[in-house]
């Protein structure tokens, strides 16, 4: 029996300052991680801070700018909002291929955020892992061959598993920004910018600050999207995580793209986005030709070794598809 303070937070700052006072706290939301992390023997808090009792935290809005999700919006709640649905639907898209209805339930936006690796060695705790203990390096690394679920992208000396959310992937080919929440301060991070790859002195891969949490994310409605797809493949079709998947939103006006997002799940450390790839779409027309040079442009730094590089081609052409299924999905058609 592993023995933890449990604390309830009445107000962000409470939660933050909860946290810092004692080792090992972590902020509870939806739980469906974190407990499964604690049952597993991976994480070993001392205490939770429970943020459900924070109010205002749930709320989705469109500010006319924005979309904006507070952290507690649960997976569901997102993923039926109007508000997501009309105005940003990649991240309904991408949400309801991920996990089940139950989970999505209690999932939260700031827990998806967050949610840990799915790598054989994270969960085998008798493994070297560079994710979960600072120092131990994944035997994958070294492997001359690697294993399938390596990532391709964002590569490192003590860890290469891949990213596991889908949501984060959708939301990230729709340029969002996470709002972090500190003692005084909040400040924005463009979800590209608030992921790192994985680094061996610690066993973080976001730059969330000790004394920092999640309050929502902001997704900017400048860049004029009005096309999006998210394509997920995987092993089994049901209740299971991607082999790789794809996220596109398209700004087209009158068969030109004048504003492209790219993303996909499974491929990076992080979710991945390909900017350059991104670049090359944007003023060109939106024809088969031109989707298939920028998947072409964005497997181009792909990495892999033996057992992982029939993804490299798979993810070209799911990049194809995504980008082809986009096209054909203009906002308010289907989600
Ligand atoms: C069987 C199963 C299948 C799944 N399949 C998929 C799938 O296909 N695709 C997919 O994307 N996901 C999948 N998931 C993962 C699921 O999406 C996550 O478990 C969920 O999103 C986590 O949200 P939560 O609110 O429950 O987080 P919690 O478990 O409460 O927390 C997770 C982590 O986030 C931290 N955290 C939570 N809120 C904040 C905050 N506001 N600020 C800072 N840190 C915070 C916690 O401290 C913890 O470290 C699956 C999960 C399960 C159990």
């Amino acid at each position: 029996m592993n023995f933890f303070q449990y604390t309830e937070a009445k107000t962000t700052r409470d939660a933050i300052k909860a946290k810092q006072e004692k080792e090992a706290s972590y902020f509870i939301a939806g739980g469906s991680n974190l407990v499964d992390m604690m049952k597993e023997g991976i994480q070993h808090p001392q205490q939770l801070v429970d943020i459900n009792t924070i109010s205002g935290l749930r709320e989705i809005k469109n500010t006319g700018d924005t979309v904006y999700l507070g952290t507690l919006a649960s997976n569901t709640a997102a993923a039926e909002s109007e508000k997501i649905i009309n105005f940003a639907p990649l991240v309904s898209q991408s949400i309801v291929k991920g996990a089940t209805q139950q989970i999505r339930n209690m999932a939260t936006i700031g827990g998806n955020l967050m949610q840990e690796s799915r790598c054989p060695f994270f969960y085998d705790v008798s493994a070297s892992c560079g994710r979960r203990t600072v120092g131990d390096v994944c035997p994958t690394v070294t492997a001359k061959d690697g294993i399938r679920t390596n990532a391709l992208f964002g590569l490192n000396e003590s860890c290469n598993t891949p990213h596991p959310s889908d949501m984060a992937v959708g939301m990230l080919a729709l340029r969002s920004k996470v709002v972090l929440q500190s003692k005084n301060d909040t400040r924005k991070l463009a979800l590209d910018k608030f992921y790192h790859i994985p680094v061996k002195e610690n066993t973080k891969i976001t730059h969330l600050q000790d004394g920092e949490m999640i309050v929502g994310v902001e997704i900017p409605l400048e860049h004029g999207f009005n096309h999006s797809a998210y394509l997920k493949v995987r092993d089994r079709k049901s209740y299971a995580f991607a082999l790789i998947s794809g996220a596109a939103a398209l700004n087209i006006q009158t068969g030109t793209i004048l504003n492209a997002g790219l993303a996909s799940g499974w491929v990076g450390t992080i979710p991945w986005r390909f900017e350059e790839a991104e670049n090359y779409l944007q003023g060109k027309s939106a024809t088969e030709t031109n989707f298939r040079q920028a998947a072409k442009i964005a497997v181009s730094g792909a990495q892999p070794k033996k057992n992982n590089a029939f993804k490299v081609k798979l993810l070209e052409k799911i990049l194809i598809r995504t980008l082809l299924m986009a096209k054909n999905t203009p906002y308010g058609t289907n989600n």
